[in-house]
Order: C-alpha cells, then structure tokens, then sequence
C-alpha cells in the first residue's frame, strides 16, 4: 500500500485494500453498501486501515479515470477521498454504465467541484504527457501480482475474499487480527 491512498493510520494493524475499477458497478455498489458499514465499524477507530487500487479491466475509461485518480491523489491528496466518490456517484445505473461517460469534460467538471488540482495539470495528466502514467502502471502491476480477477476485490492483511459483498467474513477477517 506504499504510495497508494490510504484512509486511516497507514501502520494500522489491519490493512484493508479494494482492488476497483471506477467503470465497474460492482465497486460502485461495494461502495454505498458495504464500505460505509467498514467505516463506521472499522474506519473511524484507530486499528484499521483503508487504501484503494485501480484496477484497469474495463479499458480506456478505465485507464483514464484511474489516472485522473492519482494526478488528484498527487496534487491534492487530501480532496482524494471525495474525487473518489464523487466520481463513483457520476457512474450511470448499471443498464447503462457500458456507455462512455468517463470522458475528460466530465473528470474536470468533478475534479473542479471537489478538489483544488490545478486543472490544465490535471488535463495533462490525462493525455499522452502524463506525469502519473507509472502510477497506473505500478497498480496494475499489482494486480497481476496478486491474482485479481474480478472487481471489486478486497484484500485484508494479505487475504483475498472470495466473496467482496460477505461482510461478516470481512468483520471475521478483521476482528481475527485485532
Ligand atoms: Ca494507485
């Protein structure tokens, strides 16, 4: 989890990471169900931390809202966390989510409302003289490293779940290592 964002103390006993891709609605849904539950029981307390990895299974608008993920992440780390769901809530219903909508209009018009990036850096980010490019690179590296197969995939203390939506496992796997 070095270099990735991480919510909570990055020394924490637990480390808890989501391998995700920001065009899956899988992980949007993992999103509004399952993490608020983490952070309520998990997160806010001190033992437990939370980081999150981009996954590029969907292609190009993968590619793309990963790095618009991490040129925020190095501008302004602090507004992460809400660049992050902001641009998981712009996600269409699942019908239509195979539609392009991670377009470069939309990733300023979310970075202007929830970061301060400056935002011509931002969009250079995105294009072909991108500077967090290796970035991307090192997280899909580790997604090959550690076998993911699907998104959302999580990973406690080095353990993948087989099923990212069990959250008594999750509660199990935490409470285990506390
Ligand atoms: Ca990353």
């Amino acid at each position: 989890i070095e270099g990735q964002p991480t919510l909570g103390n990055p020394d924490a006993k637990v480390s808890v990471v989501e391998f995700g891709d920001y065009k899956c609605p899988s992980c949007k849904q993992w999103g509004e169900t399952i993490y608020p539950q983490l952070k309520a029981d998990y997160l806010d307390k001190e033992d437990v931390s939370f980081s999150y990895i981009n996954v590029l299974f969907h292609g190009q608008e993968s590619i793309l809202a990963s790095l618009a993920s991490e040129s925020v992440y190095e501008q302004d780390p602090e507004s992460f966390w809400k660049f992050h769901k902001a641009l998981y809530d712009a996600q269409p219903e699942s019908q239509q989510h195979d539609n392009a909508w991670v377009t470069v209009e939309k990733l300023k018009e979310i970075a202007g409302e929830t970061t301060s990036v400056d935002l011509a850096k931002f969009e250079q980010d995105l294009g072909e003289e991108s500077t967090v490019l290796e970035k991307v690179s090192t997280d899909d590296g580790l997604v090959k490293e550690n076998g993911v197969q699907f998104t959302p995939s999580i990973m406690i203390n080095g353990v993948m779940l087989e099923d990212p939506f069990d959250y008594e496992k999750i509660q199990e796997l935490i409470e285990q290592d506390l």
